[in-house]
C-alpha cells in the first residue's frame, strides 16, 4: 500500500462497503477494506477479483489510521474505538453515498424520514421506470449506490437515505429531497436527544439551492415547525390530509387526492391506490408530486400508483386461515409505524409486538389498542415495558420468544374476521437476524398452521 493522498479505508464490508471499494479502486484510490467480523465469501470474491486488499475479524489500527479518508458503513456507530481514534486524528469519515455522488452527474431524488422511506422510494422508482427513464434504485434498498456508479450509467437515481448515512454526508446535494416525516427513532444512536436526530434528517437539504426541490409532509408537526426555523433554499412542495397546504403539492380528503403542481391539476381516488392505509396516502402523494415535477404524465402516475405490487414486510397481506387474516408488518420497528398499522385496520386485532426497544414511548398507541386490540402476544426477550403499558387494556396478554409459538397462540385466540398483525414497534435483533428474517419466519409460521 502506498501512503499518499488518495488512501481510502473502508470500514464494514457489506453491500455499501463492497460497492464503495469497487468504485474507489476504479477511480484510482489505494483501497483497504476492514471488517471487525467475517466477510461473506461472495463479497471476498468480488474484492479479490478487483485486487482490493482487505482484512476481516478485526481492525489493523495502524494501517487504518494512515488513511486520508474513511468510508464507513452506516451500521457502525462513531463510538467504536477505531472511529474514536480516527476522529481524534482528524481523518474525514464519510458515507458511501457521499463518496459515490462525487463520481456521477445523475439527477438524485433522495428520500429520508422516520417512516415510509422504502415505500416512497419504490413508488418513485416504479413511476420513473414505467415512464421510460434511465433510472437506478439505491441507498437502503436495491444494490449499492457506489457499485452502480462504478458499473452503470444512469441519468437518475432514486436513493433511500437513512439518518446514519446523512450524518456522514457533507458536500452531497439532492436535486430533489423528500422528507416523509420525523418521529422519534434510533435515539440510542443520538444520545437520546431528539433534536440531534432532527438535525440529522435535515441534512438532506444541505447544499440545496433555489433550483432544487424539497418535498415534505405538512401534517407532520416536527417537519413544519423545523422548516419554519430553518433557511430552506430549495423550492418547496408539500402534501397533507389534515392541514391546508402553503403553495403547491397534494391534498387528500376522504375520497381522493388532488395534485396541484405548477398550474397542472389532477386527481386520483383513494380506492385506486394499490397501497392502502393512511400512511400510504402520504407515501403516494409524495411519489406523485415527485413524478409530476419530473415531467411525467398524470396518466402514468395514476396507473403506477394503482398497479405497484405490495411490498414485502410492510403491511403485507399473508393470507387467511379459517377466516383469520394475517398481516406481516415486520418492518414497523418504531412506535409511529405501528400506529399507522393499527390505524389502518378495521377489524379486531391480535397484535404481535416486541423486540429491542430503542427508547420507545408507547403512549400514542393506547387509544388504538383500547379500540381495536383484543389480545397481545409479546415476542421479545424483555417484555416488561409492554406489559406495564398495555396489560390493563386488553383481555389477554402472553409472551414468547419463538415465532411459531407466537403465531400459534395468536391463531388460537383468533375468530373469523379477526386480524393477526405482526407490527413489532421494535427492532428485531434480540431474536432474529433482522426484520426480514423476522417477517419471513412469521410467514412460514402462518403457512405451517
Ligand atoms: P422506512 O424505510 O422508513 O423504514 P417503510 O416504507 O419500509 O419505511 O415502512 C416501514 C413501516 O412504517 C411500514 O411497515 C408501515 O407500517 C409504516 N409506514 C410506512 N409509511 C409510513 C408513513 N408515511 N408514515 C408512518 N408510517 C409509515
Amino acid at each position: 500500500m502506498i501512503y499518499n493522498d488518495r488512501n481510502i479505508c473502508i470500514l464494514g464490508a457489506a453491500i455499501s462497503g463492497i460497492g464503495a471499494a469497487v468504485l474507489a479502486q476504479k477511480q484510482g484510490y489505494h483501497v483497504f477494506v476492514s471488517d471487525s467480523n467475517s466477510i461473506k465469501s461472495a463479497d471476498k470474491l468480488i474484492l479479490k477479483a478487483n485486487e482490493i486488499e482487505f482484512e476481516e475479524d478485526g481492525h489493523n489500527f495502524n494501517r487504518i489510521l494512515k488513511a486520508t479518508e474513511i468510508i464507513k458503513s452506516p451500521g457502525i456507530p462513531n463510538s467504536v474505538d477505531i472511529l474514536k481514534k480516527a476522529i481524534q486524528k482528524g481523518i474525514p469519515i464519510i458515507s458511501e453515498i457521499e463518496f459515490a455522488a462525487r463520481f456521477t452527474d445523475a439527477h438524485k431524488i433522495c428520500i429520508t424520514g422516520s417512516n415510509g422511506k422504502t415505500t416512497t422510494t419504490l413508488l418513485i422508482y416504479h413511476i420513473l421506470k414505467t415512464a421510460g427513464k434511465n433510472v437506478g434504485l439505491a441507498g437502503n434498498v436495491g444494490k449499492s449506490f457506489a457499485m452502480q456508479v462504478a458499473e452503470e450509467n444512469y441519468d437518475y437515481y432514486v436513493l433511500e437515505i437513512s439518518s446514519f448515512q446523512l450524518d456522514n454526508m457533507f458536500q452531497f446535494k439532492a436535486e430533489t429531497a423528500i422528507l416523509t416525516n420525523i418521529t422519534p427513532d434510533h435515539l440510542d444512536r443520538y444520545d437520546y436527544d431528539f433534536n440531534k436526530y432532527i438535525d440529522s434528517k435535515f441534512r438532506i437539504t444541505r447544499n440545496q439551492t433555489s433550483s432544487d426541490i424539497f418535498i415534505y409532509n405538512a401534517d407532520d408537526e416536527v417537519s413544519t415547525r423545523e422548516i419554519a426555523k430553518r433557511n430552506i433554499k430549495a423550492k418547496t412542495f408539500s402534501f397533507a390530509i389534515n392541514n391546508d397546504l402553503i403553495g403547491d403539492g397534494a391534498k387528500a380528503n376522504n375520497k381522493e387526492i388532488i395534485f396541484n403542481i405548477n398550474k397542472s391539476t389532477f386527481n386520483m381516488t383513494l380506492e385506486q391506490l394499490a397501497l392502502q392505509g393512511k400512511h400510504n396516502i402520504y407515501n403516494s402523494m409524495a411519489g406523485g408530486i415527485t413524478a409530476k415535477l419530473e415531467g411525467i404524465r398524470k396518466e402514468t402516475i395514476r396507473a403506477c400508483l394503482n398497479d405497484i405490487d405490495q411490498i414485502e414486510h410492510r403491511m403485507e397481506s399473508v393470507g387467511k386461515v379459517r377466516g383469520v387474516q394475517f398481516i406481516n408488518d415486520s418492518k414497523a420497528t418504531n412506535v409511529n409505524s405501528t400506529w399507522f398499522a393499527l390505524e389502518s385496520i378495521n377489524s379486531r386485532v391480535i397484535w404481535i409486538v416486541g423486540g429491542v426497544d430503542k427508547g420507545n414511548d408507547y403512549t400514542s398507541l393506547i387509544p388504538l389498542v383500547k379500540e381495536k386490540v383484543k389480545a397481545i402476544v409479546c415476542l421479545g426477550v424483555d417484555n416488561s415495558i409492554l406489559r406495564d403499558v398495555f396489560e390493563k387494556y386488553v383481555d389477554f396478554m402472553t409472551e414468547t420468544t419463538i415465532m411459531n409459538d407466537a403465531v400459534e397462540k395468536a391463531f388460537y385466540l383468533g375468530e373469523p374476521n379477526d386480524v393477526v398483525l405482526l407490527s413489532p414497534a421494535c427492532a428485531s435483533f434480540d431474536l432474529f437476524d433482522n426484520y426480514e428474517d423476522r417477517g419471513k419466519k412469521f410467514k412460514r409460521a402462518v403457512q405451517d398452521l
